[in-house]
């Protein structure tokens, strides 16, 4: 007797329902997919408990004839593609032809659609048995309603987690998507209320400020590079825009939201040591690559890709995003408002500040046409500047300038001038550049024996002494170390003997030159001694025997001296620890001179750790202190 049977087609849906629909959000995603393989333009999804009661897809796409919505629940049934050589060339975001067929097998699902100039069709399947079928009024496009989702599979019911995360999967999907595809209006309703809305015009920017606030409008840097097999475009933004999640990270390739560890790093390693560890950066990159040159085939739910020439991809992501910091001025600024809001809070603007936010978007396109720079690097990337969309605070100054409904008369350029007068704006001269900016500070004094105020203009700066000396030091040392350059050295009048142990004296023996690279002159003798003569001419104030054990021990704890990342931290370390300190009191002539000498590092803006070292406040902020403004 046979004991293997060909499993139903019931079953089997079931089956692979398990793997592409793995909760609510899954099911949007597909949906949404869907609707963008459809050349949708407006897109509305619509969600109640998380999606678990109910979520609605509502599309201006295509539509299907009755037929095809018919044949569009079975399983392996697409118009996406025909042939095996079609799966080495996928243009379209799905292409297994099996969401349906698996979404409808786990719950109550209607489907209306219909094209142009003929009737409608509505179909109703239960639990993967068809149920209805009739034809409708003309519509143009598709409305999928999936209701009771994984009630006949009470296990994977079960295994959801609270509203609240299944909430914010889709949420954040959708924040994905609207990224990715700035050309589509999606709009995203959850029990009722508005969550959010794009608007379909392309500019990045105003989805990014709907989704990380207002402020980042002042933050952010559009950017593009592409070389013979990627093009890589996208937003990234201000080291003091870092988040503690790496969610913030929004990638899309050739317009599907993925995640790619690669690529992340290159983001993250492009900013170098302008963020602490563990801080990310928020970024929307999109890669357009070959279709070819990309498979999408290798994730049940398709959230990852493999990519051919990935590493010279991660080489042109790294590349763009140096390249499009090293042009910017990222002083860190104190100057709009900060939002005293939880971030939970701001994942769920209410209605009415939804509603508000648009109706100043979308009736008086608040929109200044930014000074668009194009950098043509010989290397093929480019660097644009963006426009920029007004900061929160611009926006009420106008307000308060001009009642809405008059706004709404005046061409964007009459909103550029009145705007101008907008005390936030002032901050903004931005074409100086953060070298003018330092070299145009005034010194007013010491805070605290361990910040220097300075001011310029009408700002007020902050500045850490230890984090700039930090910066300083570790360039002088890079600088040595990378170009063969030698580091000001002192000879010492008595030269210091030390006792070493087994282990430091094999790496003082190992790297001998690095030290001296380094100033640190020293000889072997006798069995475990060393003799030092000179020393880099900054430590003279300090202890040197305690400055060269502590070198000595970094070549003991990291080996091998040729690995730039590990001369990289060592340098940070020996930059940091024989910093200025805090509470060191500097006069005038020593503030100005420390100023002075991070003018001209490379990256004045933070210390190797990623701390911010210059921190500008604004007259205005420092007004809003007094209640003055
Ligand atoms: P796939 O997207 O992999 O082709 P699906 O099961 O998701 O598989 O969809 C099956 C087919 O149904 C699609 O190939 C498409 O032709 C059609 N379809 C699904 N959703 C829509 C929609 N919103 N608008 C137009 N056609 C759709
Ligand atoms: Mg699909």
């Amino acid at each position: 007797m046979n004991t293997i049977k060909v499993m139903g087609e019931t079953l089997s849906n079931k089956i692979a329902a398990g793997e592409v629909v793995e909760r609510p959000k899954s099911i949007v995603k597909e949906l949404v997919e869907n609707a963008l393989d459809a050349q949708a333009k407006i897109i509305k999804v619509l969600i109640e408990d998380a999606g678990i009661r109910k979520i609605i897809v509502d599309d201006d796409g295509s539509g299907m004839s009755e037929d095809d919505a018919l044949l569009s629940f079975q399983r392996h049934a697409t118009s996406k593609i025909f042939t095996e050589l079609d799966l080495f060339n996928i243009g379209t975001l799905g292409f297994r032809g099996e969401a349906l067929a698996a979404i409808s097998s786990i719950s109550k699902i209607s489907l209306h659609t219909g094209k142009a100039n003929r009737a409608s069709t509505l179909i109703k399947i239960a639990g993967g048995v068809l149920e209805e079928v009739c034809q409708k009024d003309e519509r143009l496009g598709t409305k999928i309603v999936v209701e009771n989702i994984f009630y006949n599979t009470p296990a994977r019911l079960k295994h959801l987690k609270s509203s609240q995360t299944e909430y914010m999967h889709i949420f954040e999907y959708l924040q994905k998507m609207s990224l990715a595809r700035t050309d589509v209006r999606f709009e995203f309703v959850a029990d009722g209320r508005l969550v959010f809305k794009t608007y379909g015009t392309g500019k990045i920017e105003q989805t990014l400020a709907m989704i990380y606030g207002d402020k980042i409008a002042n933050y952010y840097y559009e950017f593009s590079a592409q070389d013979g097999d990627f093009s890589v475009s996208g937003i990234i933004t201000h080291p003091q825009m870092q988040r503690s999640n790496n969610k913030v990270i929004n990638l899309a390739i050739n317009s599907r939201t993925v995640r790619h560890y690669g690529i992340n790093r290159a983001i993250i390693s492009g900013y170098g040591n302008l963020l602490p560890k563990g801080m990310y950066p928020i970024v929307a990159i999109n890669v357009e690559v070959d279709t070819q040159l990309v498979d999408v085939n290798v994730h049940p739910a398709k959230l990852e890709v493999r990519l051919s020439q990935e590493k010279q991809l991660e080489d042109l992501v790294k590349k763009a995003v140096e390249e499009t910091l090293i042009t910017e001025n990222l002083i860190y600024k104190n100057t709009s408002q900060p939002r005293k809001i939880k971030s939970s809070e701001q994942y769920s603007l209410s209605l009415e500040n939804t509603q508000k936010q648009h109706l100043v978007a979308e009736k008086t396109e608040l929109y200044v046409a930014g000074p668009r720079k194009v950098v043509n690097y010989p290397n093929g990337v480019d660097v644009k500047r963006p426009s920029r969309v007004l900061t929160q605070a611009e926006q009420q100054a106008v307000a308060q300038i001009m009642p809405v409904a008059a706004v709404q008369q005046v061409e964007v350029q009459k909103l550029v001038e009145i705007s101008a007068l907008a005390p936030s704006l002032a901050e903004n001269a931005g074409k100086k550049t953060a070298i003018e900016v330092l070299r145009q500070l005034s010194v007013i004094g010491q805070f605290d024996a361990t910040y220097i105020l300075a001011q310029r203009d009408t700002s007020l700066y902050l500045i850490d002494q230890h984090a700039a000396q930090e910066r300083i030091k570790y360039e002088q040392h890079m600088r040595a170390v990378r170009n063969d350059t030698r580091i000001p050295t002192q000879d010492l009048l008595f030269p210091l003997s030390i006792h070493l142990e087994l282990e430091a004296l094999n790496a003082v023996k190992a790297y001998k030159t690095e030290l001296e690279k380094n100033g640190i002159n020293l000889e072997l003798f006798g069995v475990a001694d060393v003799r030092v003569n000179s020393v880099p001419t900054w430590i003279q104030k300090l202890d040197i025997e305690v400055f060269i054990r502590k070198a000595i021990d970094c070549l003991v704890m990291y080996g091998q001296f040729d690995n730039a990342i590990i001369r990289e931290k060592e340098l940070i370390m020996l930059s940091c620890k024989y910093s200025i300190k805090a509470h060191d009191q500097l006069d005038k002539v020593e503030m100005e001179k420390l100023i002075y000498e991070l003018s001209e590092t490379e990256i004045p803006y933070t210390c190797p750790h990623g701390r911010p070292i210059v921190i500008e406040h604004s007259k205005y902020e420092v007004e809003r202190w007094f209640k003055r403004a």
